[in-house]
């Protein structure tokens, strides 16, 4: 006998609860069904810096739309202060959406937010939204993976927590090139250069890399090059945050159709 498939049950966002929503990389077309959902059904939105205007068109309206991220006029909200708010919000019976850029549990500190509420005795769900990283180079019609470049794909953060010693450039090029892995790197712009200096210890210099910056927006910019001119392409082409940068052979093909001679000259 077959058993039946389990139908997925509809999502319900209720009051007193909340739920963190991946807003995707940009594009609002990019959200999920069930983000707009829960979009739709907040009547409290705490908005981080990277979520688009379009993205923000599907609330509802009379919803309180509070912005906690840089941009949203005070300097940064402290995360306790965020985690107080959702909590606070959520035990005066308001269905509370925390909208976060990407995906919720990719660097967004979803986890800890998740712990917070879960400790507080809040229902919480998480919403995936599509991350950055795979966005940023599929705008470029490049793939993560590739049979005959790439067995895998790592994200990686370059930027750590205070205290925290933060990710092993060396072990991970070493890795990166025995496995034949793509790196995708997060937050990585401000510390390229010793991002670079440390991935050469272990990746050939013509490695291809592109830089993907406000993937998927209007405003999106990128470049192709090598590993062994990561640096100097970011101040090249005044490429800057938020921006994915993406190691690996799978990047190959594209650099040497941009730009015919930027394999060459480091090879
Ligand atoms: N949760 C997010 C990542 C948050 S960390 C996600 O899943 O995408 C913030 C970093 O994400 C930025 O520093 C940058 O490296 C990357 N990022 C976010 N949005 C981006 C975009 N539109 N284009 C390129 N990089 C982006």
């Amino acid at each position: 006998m077959n058993p039946q498939p389990a139908m997925p049950t509809p999502s319900e966002f209720l009051p007193g609860t909340v739920a963190l929503v991946g807003a995707g990389p940009g594009d609002p077309e990019l959200l999920t069904l069930k983000a707009v959902k829960a979009i739709a059904s907040a009547t409290v939105l705490l908005v981080d810096d990277l979520v688009s205007d379009g993205v923000l068109a599907h609330a509802r309206p009379g919803a309180r739309i509070v912005h906690v991220g840089k941009r949203g006029g005070c300097k940064s909200t402290p995360q306790a202060f965020i985690e107080k708010l959702m909590v606070m919000a959520a035990r005066e019976g308001e269905m509370v959406v925390r909208l976060k850029g990407g995906d919720p549990f990719i660097f967004g500190r979803g986890g800890e937010e998740v712990e917070h509420l879960r400790a507080a005795g809040i229902e919480v769900q998480v919403v995936n939204g599509i991350t950055a990283g795979l966005a940023g180079l599929t705008t470029l019609g490049v793939p993560l993976t590739h049979r005959e470049h790439a067995h895998g794909v790592v994200f990686v953060t370059g930027h750590a927590k205070p205290g925290d010693s933060g990710t092993d450039w060396q072990a991970l090029a070493r890795t990166a090139h025995q496995a034949r892995l793509t790196l995708v790197i997060y937050m990585g712009v401000s510390s390229a250069a010793q991002i670079q200096r440390d991935l050469l210890t272990g990746l050939p210099a013509h490695t291809p890399l592109a830089i993907v910056q406000n993937a998927t927006l209007p405003s999106q910019r990128h470049a192709v090059s090598t590993l062994g001119e990561l640096r100097a392409t970011l101040d090249h082409e005044g490429l800057g945050s938020p921006a994915v940068i993406v190691v690996g052979d799978v990047v190959g093909g594209l650099a040497a159709l941009q730009a015919p001679d930027a394999l060459a000259r480091t090879a």
